[in-house]
């Protein structure tokens, strides 16, 4: 068995270094030192790159599960960590940072992780069975990574509300979307919560590629 201490999640991003600062009336952040705006694309990119150092974690943590390194419960205790990590800083990017989130957010991880302690719980008993190729394995792993955009997303829906929208809209961004997402994106302009996020009960589920756009009028 190995020591898991260097295996460990990587630390939360700071979000609330000197580097970016939360402009709350635009909804943005901007950078520290020159007061800019930072691109929309360079924050979805750090936020992209945040998510690929995690999906690396869950590989890692899968990896020594699978090469007999370390036991079941060791990994599924460890990935229930790096889950909750995770989703609590997508939950924080998506605010605007620690000090905007309020109990109702951290209120909306902790329901969002019980779900994903189910499909952990679930994933383990799989494994037990033997049947799992390293591929499929692989493949599993990678969806917990993808799926904690929903935090994300469910924090900037907050902060879409507190700023006064009150309408909503799904675009569709994948080559080929589930039948679920074609509809959501069908319903064109709705009340501002009335349809689910990305990758909410959808068939392509951690998947999902699609956006929401927000407006305070009817767009
Ligand atoms: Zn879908
Ligand atoms: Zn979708």
């Amino acid at each position: 068995m190995v020591n898991l201490s260097d295996q460990l999640p990587q630390l939360p991003i700071h979000l609330d270094s000197p580097d970016f600062i939360w402009d709350r009336r635009s909804g943005r952040y901007r950078y520290g030192d020159s007061g800019k705006f930072v691109p929309r694309e360079a924050m979805l990119n750090l936020q992209r790159g945040y998510v690929e150092t995690i999906k690396a974690d869950f590989q890692t943590l899968g990896g020594l599960l699978a090469d007999g390194k370390i036991s079941l419960r060791t990994w599924q205790e460890t990935t229930a960590k790096t889950i909750k990590t995770l989703h609590t800083n997508q939950a924080i990017l998506g605010r605007g940072g620690v000090d905007r989130m309020t109990s109702a957010d951290y209120l909306a991880v902790g329901r969002e992780l019980r779900s994903q302690y189910k499909y952990l719980q679930q994933f383990a008993t799989d494994l037990t069975k033997g049947t799992m190729t390293r591929a499929q394995f692989e493949q599993r792993l990678k969806l917990y990574a993808n799926s904690s955009n929903i935090s994300f997303s469910q924090t900037q829906q907050q902060n879409s509300k507190d700023n006064g929208d009150r309408y909503m809209r799904r675009r569709l961004h994948a080559s080929e979307s589930c039948p679920d997402c074609i509809l959501y994106a069908a319903r064109g302009v709705v009340a501002i919560g009335s349809l689910p996020l990305p990758k909410q009960n959808c068939q392509c589920g951690a998947n999902c590629r699609c956006t929401v756009e927000y407006s305070n009028a009817a767009m």
